[in-house]
C-alpha cells in the first residue's frame, strides 16, 4: 500500500526561534493526535534543517525535508547544498521542481532530472513537483504539460528508482492564491499522472507511488481533497506555518 504523506513547505519563512517553536508544537500535536499511519514531513529552510531534525528526534512519523538540492556532487558552487550533505545530516526528503524554483530560478526539466538523480544517488526521497500555470489550464493544455514534466525529469529512471519518488501535483494557479483546485479537478489530474506512470512502468508500480496535492490546502478543505482515491496526501505551503492548522490537515488524511 502506498504511503500517505502530508508535507509542509515553509519556504523562506520564520526565524530560528520561530522555526524551533513551530517544529516542537507540530511534533507534540502529531504525536498526541495523529491516529493514522500517515507520514508528516517539515520542509524547512536549509539553515533550520539540523535544529528541526534535532527537535523531531528519531520519530517514525515526522521527518525533516529540504526544499531544494544541487545537481552537483560537490565543488565550487557557492551557496548550494548537495544531496550528500543532506544525507550526511540525516535529512531524508527533498522537494524538487517546486514551481517557484522553476519560475524564479529558471529550473527546467533537464536540470530537474539531474537533481532527481543526485537525490536518489544518496537515497533521499525526492518530492517532485509538477503542475500547470493558469494560462495553460485555460487553453486545456494541463494534461499534456504535466505529462511532459514527468517525462522530462522522471521517465529516465529505472523501475526501481521511480518507486523512491513522491510526486506532488501543484497547479500553479492554486499555490499561495487561496484558490484551491476542486476535489474533482485534483482527482482527475492525479488519475492522469498515475495512468501516465502506468503506461511507462506498469500498473503495479503506478499504484505504489504516492501522489500529493498542493495548492492552498487548509484545514477546511483538506478532508474533501484527501478523500479522492488517487490523492495520497498534500504538500502544504502557507497553512504549514501554523501548528494547529497544519496538524488538522495532517489528521484529515
Ligand atoms: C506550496 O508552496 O507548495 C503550496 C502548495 O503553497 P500553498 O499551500 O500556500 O498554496
Amino acid at each position: 500500500m502506498r504511503k500517505k504523506i502530508v508535507a509542509g513547505n515553509w519556504k523562506m519563512n520564520k526565524t530560528l526561534e520561530e522555526a524551533s517553536i513551530l517544529a516542537s508544537e507540530v511534533k507534540g500535536m502529531i504525536e498526541d493526535e495523529l491516529m493514522s499511519g500517515a507520514i508528516v514531513v517539515l520542509c524547512t529552510p536549509s539553515l533550520f534543517l539540523l535544529p528541526v531534525r534535532n527537535i523531531l528526534g528519531d520519530s517514525k512519523r515526522i521527518f525533516v525535508g529540504a526544499q531544494n538540492c544541487s545537481e552537483h556532487e560537490s565543488g565550487a558552487f557557492t551557496g548550494e547544498i548537495s544531496a550528500a550533505m543532506l544525507k550526511s545530516a540525516k535529512v531524508p526528503y527533498v522537494i524538487l521542481g517546486h514551481s517557484e524554483r522553476r519560475q524564479y530560478f529558471g529550473e527546467d526539466g533537464a536540470l530537474l532530472a539531474r537533481k532527481v538523480d543526485a537525490a536518489l544517488k544518496h537515497n533521499l526521497t525526492p518530492i517532485f513537483c509538477c503542475g500547470e500555470p493558469l494560462e495553460v489550464r485555460e487553453r486545456n493544455g494541463h494534461e499534456s504539460l504535466v505529462k511532459k514534466q514527468l517525462e522530462e525529469s522522471l521517465f529516465h529512471l529505472d523501475d526501481t528508482h521511480i518507486l523512491s519518488v513522491v510526486i506532488a501535483y501543484e497547479p500553479v494557479w492554486a499555490i499561495g492564491t487561496g484558490k484551491t483546485a476542486s476535489a474533482q479537478q485534483a482527482e482527475d489530474m492525479h488519475a492522469v499522472i498515475r495512468r501516465h506512470i502506468a503506461s511507462k512502468y506498469g500498473q503495479d508500480t503506478a499504484e505504489s507511488i504516492s501522489i500529493l496535492y498542493g495548492g492552498s490546502v487548509n484545514a477546511a478543505n483538506a478532508k474533501e481533497l484527501f478523500a479522492s482515491k488517487d490523492v495520497d496526501g498534500g504538500l502544504v505551503g502557507g497553512a504549514s506555518l501554523k501548528s494547529r492548522e497544519f496538524t488538522e490537515i495532517a489528521k484529515a488524511i
